[in-house]
């Protein structure tokens, strides 16, 4: 079952030019930055009205982010990563349903597999134009680092 949005990222050309228009028009704090060396990406992430936002920069011009810029010649939403109970289930749902499964941009797995915050999963459907992200958020006890996942 779909428990909520974990985050929204949103393609942009530059995070500092990006994080000062939400600081400034939103009014956004607790902002977190990010150099993730395996996804190749600089990105900000801050809660707003419960949701995390991400504002994300591809470091290379194949990148995911900086592909979505040149497609849509602008900056945009890219993906919106839901967030479920058993991804597991969410997946086999969603493929016996048609989805096909994308595989991860970082990670090259398809299917659920282990990020830092929980087990994560990408449809290379896109809804509405958008990617889809399912994210299984690890429990107390569970982690990166801990054991393969039990249902
Ligand atoms: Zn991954």
């Amino acid at each position: 079952m779909i428990t909520g949005i974990k985050h929204i990222a949103i393609a942009v050309r530059d995070v500092n030019a990006a994080l000062k228009k939400y600081e400034g028009l939103l009014g956004v704090k607790g902002v977190t930055r990010h150099e993730f060396e395996k996804a190749r990406s600089s990105e900000a992430h801050f809660m707003l009205g419960g949701i995390q936002i991400q504002l994300c920069r591809s470091w290379d011009a194949a990148g995911r982010f900086a592909r979505y810029i040149e497609e849509h010649r602008d900056e945009g939403v890219h993906h919106i990563c839901y967030t479920t109970d058993d991804i597991e289930s969410e997946l086999a749902a969603a493929v016996s349903n048609g989805a096909v499964l994308k595989p991860c941009a970082a990670c090259r797995v398809t299917g659920a597999h282990k990020h830092s915050e929980g087990w994560v999963a990408f449809l290379q459907d896109r809804l509405s134009g958008l990617e889809t992200e399912f994210m299984q958020v690890y429990k107390p006890g569970e982690g990166p680092d801990a054991g393969p996942r039990t249902a």
